[in-house]
């Protein structure tokens, strides 16, 4: 039977992540070949109520796989939040001939279209677009593997000036709930330590370490730590910590911040976003929706977005373990 989606809309929303555009590009081309309509909503929810719509076929998404950012802008909105606010959203899909649509963006992102869904039975799907990997149902996020391959390359530029100096540096990363990034990364990166929000180390713990490591005859070391990590310090309170109780360490600090955010996609990144912009639109055109396309063991799955945004992900203990055994 055909289908009776003859319009998609794609959106992007909340936090950006590189690899979004190749989400988009994918969106749009899927459409293309299988001769639906595509319509790109700019800035996130907020353009969905002021009815900010493009028509996009295949040629509109040239050149953009290789971009970080979103081509489509995104937004954080408020005005989404509310029932008036989601009616105008509506109103302007409706008006437009839009069916249904796919949303790339993370948990926040799902949870605003879940209910938009509930409201008015328009079917939708997500693509988790977001640099945490903090979504259940993939093993792996839009975005994350781009973020790891920036922090990594960074903290190799600081081990450089950390050794040349003999210099403990704290490298604060973005992880205010997970320590995903942290934990791979700084595995990644040959850090001493590794400070995550599931973890508990212990103040005592990460002294005795450096004491170690020094006493080992390291002479510079590096200590990723996760925005949210369980010490109750932040990344300047746990250098003054340091500095007090193991003076003969300098210590330095580096925020990473949003620059863990931008540049172009990884390949990883960039693949990922393909195989699950195709089978976003494939799903939507098959009838499915309120679900979220992940990979798992490397095969495209669709899971309930209910179960995505409820559901944890996991901090692999076995990375845990190797990180313990590589500090030695
Ligand atoms: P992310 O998608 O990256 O988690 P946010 O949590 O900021 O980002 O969510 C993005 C947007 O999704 C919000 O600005 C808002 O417009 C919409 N949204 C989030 N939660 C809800 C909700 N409970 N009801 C309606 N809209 C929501």
């Amino acid at each position: 039977m055909a289908s009776k989606i003859k319009k998609i809309g794609v959106i992007t929303s909340g936090g950006d992540a590189p690899g979004m555009n190749a989400a988009i590009r994918a969106v749009v081309r899927t459409c293309a070949y299988l001769k639906v309509e595509c319509v790109g909503i700019y800035r996130g929810y907020e353009g969905m109520i002021d009815g900010d719509f493009k028509a996009m076929d295949a040629r509109s998404v040239n050149n953009i796989i290789n971009k970080g950012g979103t081509i489509l802008k995104s937004a954080r909105c408020a005005e989404f939040r509310t029932k008036e606010g989601r009616q105008k959203a509506y109103d302007n899909l409706k008006a437009a001939g839009i069916d249904a649509f796919v949303v790339i963006g993370g948990d926040g992102s799902f949870n605003g279209a879940l209910i938009f869904n509930k409201e008015f039975d328009i079917p939708i799907i997500g693509i988790p677009g977001t640099i945490d990997n903090d979504i259940f149902g993939t093993s792996s996020t839009v975005g994350f593997d781009t973020a790891l391959n920036t922090v990594v390359e960074v903290i190799d530029k600081i081990r450089d000036t950390a050794s040349s100096h003999n210099r403990l540096f704290f490298v604060e990363v973005m992880g205010r709930d997970v320590g995903h990034i942290a934990l791979n990364a700084g595995v990644g990166a040959g850090a001493e330590e590794i400070l995550i929000p599931e973890e508990n180390l212990g103040l005592e713990r990460l002294l005795e370490s450096l004491k170690r490591s020094k006493a080992s005859g390291k002479s510079s070391s590096i200590v990723v730590v996760a925005e949210g990590d369980k010490t109750g310090r932040n990344v300047f309170e746990l250098k003054e910590y340091v500095e007090e109780h193991l003076p003969i360490y300098d210590v330095r600090v580096s925020v990473l911040g949003h620059l863990q955010r931008g540049g172009p996609p990884s390949c990883f990144d960039r693949v990922l976003a393909s195989r699950m912009g195709v089978r976003a639109v494939e799903a939507l055109l098959e009838g499915k929706t309120n679900l979220m396309v992940g990979i798992q063991d490397n095969n495209i799955i669709l899971t309930p977005i209910s179960k995505a945004i409820k559901g944890h992900t996991k901090i692999d203990k076995e990375l845990i373990r190797v990180s313990e055994i590589m500090t030695t």
